[in-house]
């Protein structure tokens, strides 16, 4: 494990021991950060901080449920305890709600059939997780000199493209579910960055764009490190960059 200096960033990533989560660690940890890789699983967790490791990061793996505000208390004081600050916030652990299918292609999202309770899952993770895990560790944003919070969040939260009918998106079944926790947590991104714009905390939200990962059965045609890309851009933003934004790699995504 690389020796770590006081200037070094620490970097949270939820959802980190799989696809685009992983990716963005291993670019973070890439960039000089000492990375936590937050995992329900602390088994998932352990052996992708390894993988860091092994790599050359200086990596942790840090056992976070998002749905579970105890263990989002937890790790806060488990980074207080080593660390005393973060510096980065990636809030990427996220469900489709339909297993291993594609949010295009989730037959049982279509809103007029929706099972209630599944749309609540989705809501638990996707958005009320974002909630928990950002105010849980806000104090040592606030401790960080440059603080920045990503929201991994999706093209499809774009009421704006979602809502033309003769967009890229119309082709797409409507979904309940998936599509609208994404739209909630675009409005959460602004929310929280208006707050917290005075205190210099850059709050953005990012599209990685169709990624080929477990939670489309790998049917995107990117791949994980081309998805993490905008993430990690946002992530390392210097002092005067946006907040309250919405971007994709090719640049601002529409609300
Ligand atoms: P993935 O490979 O299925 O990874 C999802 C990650 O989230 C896993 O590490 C999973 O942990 C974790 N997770 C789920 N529920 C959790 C919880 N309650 N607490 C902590 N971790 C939890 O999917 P992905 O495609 O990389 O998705 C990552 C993010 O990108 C999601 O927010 C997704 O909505 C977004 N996104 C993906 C695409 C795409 O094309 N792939 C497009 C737009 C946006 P387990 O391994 O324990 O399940």
């Amino acid at each position: 494990m690389s020796e770590r200096t006081a200037q070094q960033k620490i970097a949270l990533v939820t959802g980190a021991n799989k696809g685009i989560g992983r990716a963005a660690a291993g670019q973070l940890a890439a960039r000089g950060m000492t990375v936590l890789v937050g995992a329900r699983d602390p088994r998932r967790g352990e052996e992708a901080a390894a993988a860091l490791r092994a790599a050359g990061g200086d990596a942790h793996a840090l056992t976070l449920d998002v749905t579970d505000h105890t263990t989002a208390r937890a790790a806060a004081q488990r980074i207080r305890e080593r660390f005393g600050r973060l510096d980065v916030l990636v809030n990427n652990a996220g469900v489709t709600g339909s297993g291993q299918v594609s949010p295009q292609d989730a037959h049982d999202q279509v809103p007029s059939s929706v099972d209630l309770n599944m749309v609540r899952e989705v809501f638990e993770t996707n958005v009320f997780g974002v909630i928990a895990v950002t105010n849980a560790v806000l104090p040592l944003l606030r401790r960080s000199p440059a603080p920045r919070i990503v929201n991994v969040s999706s093209h499809a939260a774009s009421l704006a493209l979602t809502g033309d009918p003769d967009g890229p998106f119309a082709a797409l079944l409507p979904s309940a579910a998936y599509t609208p926790s994404k739209a909630a947590l675009s409005a959460l991104t602004v929310q929280y960055a208006n707050e917290l714009r005075k205190d210099g905390v850059l709050v953005n939200a990012a599209a990685p764009g169709f990624v080929a990962t477990d939670s489309n059965d790998h049917t995107g045609h990117l791949t994980p490190a081309q998805g993490a890309a905008v993430v990690v851009r946002l992530a390392t933003l210097d002092a005067g960059g946006p907040t309250g934004g919405f971007f994709g790699e090719e640049g601002p995504v529409p609300w």
